[in-house]
């Protein structure tokens, strides 16, 4: 018999637009289960793989690692998911769970980990194959592609929430896309002031962040008459580290979210003193996953989507390089 043929978008090196390939379903493993792909978000993170600023991509790749899926088929050794499920992938797809990080519970930051979209293929596809145990079983409520975002742009957000005191009130947010616009409803739901950083101009997004209840919006040179408590980052302008400094109020901790950063320009110790602190948040353990669909049951967050067909993934990623996607792209299989 003839293997089954599903069209995927395939990455083939730095610099190269993807390529709309025919390819065999992919088998699960053992501790796998193969996924038929309703939808998969497109993220900033998936720019700096194809960008070549993420240096290790698995090649030929295809990329994605927001993906919403029904459960096909499953491995010989999975046992608690069963053929039928929805789940949801992220971009954690696999740790070893012996590692020292793994050992202490930062399976995070895993010496061995295995990442959708990057190192493993992922969802720009009809189908794929994911690990069982990193698949969030998910609710028939998400059972649509505007939840893809969820996967990685609330979840990263919700991580990098998650660092900042729960005593902050005046919470900054750098970038205001589909991390933001996810977080900022979360943080609204907590009475948190929400001050929301665009591109210097961007009206669009401006009043996009001032539609879902920022309480100040402004340009990322703007300086707001209030000192912030904590900030998030989520563009990748490295010189917005001393920027977001400034604008911080004293003990209070920028953080930075994405994974890859432009250069960061010297600063002045001033900025840092009075102890502020600046920290990266890497990727996400699967128990984040847990706790940011446990609190998605009482704070109700709807995702700001702009759906595109698989075949138009290049133009779609053009899109968000320009700054041109309100809230998160999503490919629709
Ligand atoms: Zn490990
Ligand atoms: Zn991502």
């Amino acid at each position: 018999m003839d293997k089954m043929l599903m069209k995927a978008m395939v990455f083939s090196g730095k610099g190269k637009p993807l390529a709309l390939n025919e390819l065999p379903v992919p088998e699960p493993g053992e501790d796998q289960v193969q996924i038929k792909v309703i939808a998969c978000g497109i993220c900033r993170t998936d720019l700096h793989v194809l960008d070549g600023e993420l240096t290790q991509p698995k090649l030929p790749l295809i990329p994605g690692h927001e993906i919403i899926g029904i459960v096909t088929k499953t491995g010989n050794n999975v046992s608690d998911i069963e053929t039928g499920q929805l789940v949801g992938v992220p971009w954690l797809g696999y740790t070893c769970g012996t590692c020292k990080y793994c050992r202490r519970d930062k399976e995070n930051l895993c010496e061995n980990a295995k990442f959708t979209g990057y190192t493993i293929d992922g969802g720009y596809a009809e189908y794929t194959v994911a690990y069982a145990k990193y698949c969030f079983k998910l609710s028939k409520q998400y059972n649509n592609a505007a939840s893809a975002p969820l996967l990685c742009a609330g979840l990263i957000g919700f991580r990098s929430y998650r660092m900042i005191d729960p005593a902050a009130t005046n919470i900054g947010m750098y970038g205001f896309g589909a991390a933001a616009h996810i977080l900022i409803q979360i943080a609204k739901a907590q009475n948190k002031k929400v001050f929301a950083f665009t591109r210097d101009g961007d009206l669009q997004s401006q009043q996009f962040a001032r539609g879902l209840g920022a309480y100040w919006v402004g340009g990322s040179s703007d300086i707001p008459d209030e000192k912030l408590d904590a900030s998030i980052i989520f563009a990748p302008a490295g010189e917005l580290i001393p920027k977001a400094l400034q604008d911080l109020d004293k003990g209070g901790t920028v953080i930075c979210g994405g994974i890859h950063m432009s250069e960061i320009p010297a600063f002045s110790y001033d900025l840092l003193w009075e102890e502020r602190s600046v920290r990266s948040v890497a990727n996400l353990t699967h128990e984040d996953g847990l706790n940011f669909f446990d609190l998605l049951k009482t704070t109700t967050v709807h995702t700001q989507t702009e759906f595109f067909p698989l075949n138009k993934a290049n133009e779609a990623i053009q899109k968000l390089r320009k700054g041109q996607i309100k809230g998160a792209a999503v490919l629709v299989m």
